[in-house]
């Protein structure tokens, strides 16, 4: 037997509470008023219940339909134990055996939830927001992007070189709506690659210049690269591998990029590879943009079975592992190629071949 359980009774009209001692009578708990002469309240214990969630520490604030503006509030817990047979309703919100830490791990769980949710379902729907992010903010991130790139690399800057490719550049890209201006900067380095950040920002490092044997096969890559920088798969690529973290950066412009996302982005940039659809796009706009500039296109095959002769031989160059499946797009290459201008007079070409020093 439980006795002695008292609480406070608020009936919702009168603004003052009265002290009550609570009693069971049959199906009914009844308040009788400790300090006041007044009636004493009768609770059906079938429709008691609690107005919010309970836990350790916190009062039991109970109310009753049939006094539907008042509450009973009691500190003392015994209550639960003590009505609990016949006050069903009394349970359901009556969460104490659990405590704070319960809470804190169902909020927790929540929270965990959300982050999922956000870090599968968003970096997708991301990738949709490509076209609509501004040019200007992605040429601001591949602008520090490059210049991360160059922190540990030597740039070649043959004046007459740069000049002759930066007029290459600017010939292929006049064939494309693109929303940038490109540009093109040369590393010195062992490595047969060419990659293009956001915004339409072009890096070569210096062994393709030594793997490609005409211009047109420069042009080739460098068509490429445009194009992928027209169709925004370097925006697109980051979008998804970085979510929303990039968006924000982006925003922020380029004075608040933290390095550590800069660094990750530069990162990705050297190692991610495009989808092969987004190859096949790239490579197709690349042909389109040759053509318009009346470039020879024969060169598009040629550096692509050059690759593969040297991946026959011995190391596998970065441009063949940064644009998976040679095979088909040697043969669509052929089927599109055709004759035309070349892409740089033979002294430039040797310039330009010669940039780096070697
Ligand atoms: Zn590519």
């Amino acid at each position: 037997m439980i006795s002695a359980i008292e609480g406070w009774w608020s009936d919702g009209h009168t603004a003052s509470r009265r002290r009550v001692r609570l009693a069971r009578a049959g199906g009914q708990l009844r308040l009788v008023g400790i300090e006041s002469g007044a009636e004493a309240v009768y609770l059906g214990l079938a429709d008691l219940r609690l107005t919010e969630e309970v836990y350790r520490g916190q009062p039991l604030r109970l109310a009753h339909p049939d006094w539907p503006d008042a509450i009973l509030t009691i500190e003392d817990h015994r209550l639960i134990e003590w009505l609990y047979d016949d006050a069903p309703r009394l349970r359901r919100r009556y969460l104490a055996r659990h405590g704070a830490r319960w809470r804190f791990a169902v909020w927790g769980g929540a929270l965990i939830a959300v982050l999922v949710v956000l870090t599968l379902a968003v970096p997708r729907a991301m990738v949709l927001l490509a076209p609509s992010v501004p040019a200007a903010w992605a040429e601001a991130l591949g602008e520090i992007t490059v210049e991360t790139l160059a922190s540990n690399r030597s740039t070649c800057r043959e004046p007459r070189a740069q000049a002759a490719l930066e007029e290459l550049v600017a010939r292929l890209a006049a064939g494309a709506d693109a929303p940038y201006r490109f540009t093109v900067r040369v590393f010195e380095s062992p490595v047969a690659n060419a990659v293009t950040t956001t915004g339409g920002h072009i890096v070569i490092f210096s062994g393709l210049l030594e793997l490609g044997q005409t211009p047109e096969e420069l042009a080739a890559v460098l068509a490429h690269e445009i194009a992928h920088g027209v169709e925004r798969h370097p925006l697109k690529a980051l979008l998804r591998d970085m979510g929303y973290r990039l968006l924000v950066a982006l925003m922020a412009g380029d004075a608040s990029v933290g390095a550590d996302l800069v660094s990750e982005a530069a990162r990705l940039t050297l190692e991610r590879s495009h989808s092969r659809a987004d190859e096949a796009a790239a490579d197709e706009l690349a042909m389109t943009l040759l053509h318009r500039a009346g470039i020879d296109s024969r060169g598009v095959a040629r550096l692509f079975q050059r690759l593969v002769e040297q991946k026959e031989r011995t190391t596998v160059p970065a441009l063949l592992s940064t644009h998976p499946g040679l095979a088909e797009r040697i043969a669509a290459a052929e089927t599109r190629q055709r004759s035309g201008k070349p892409a740089l007079t033979s002294s430039t070409w040797r310039a330009v071949r010669a940039m780096c020093g070697r």
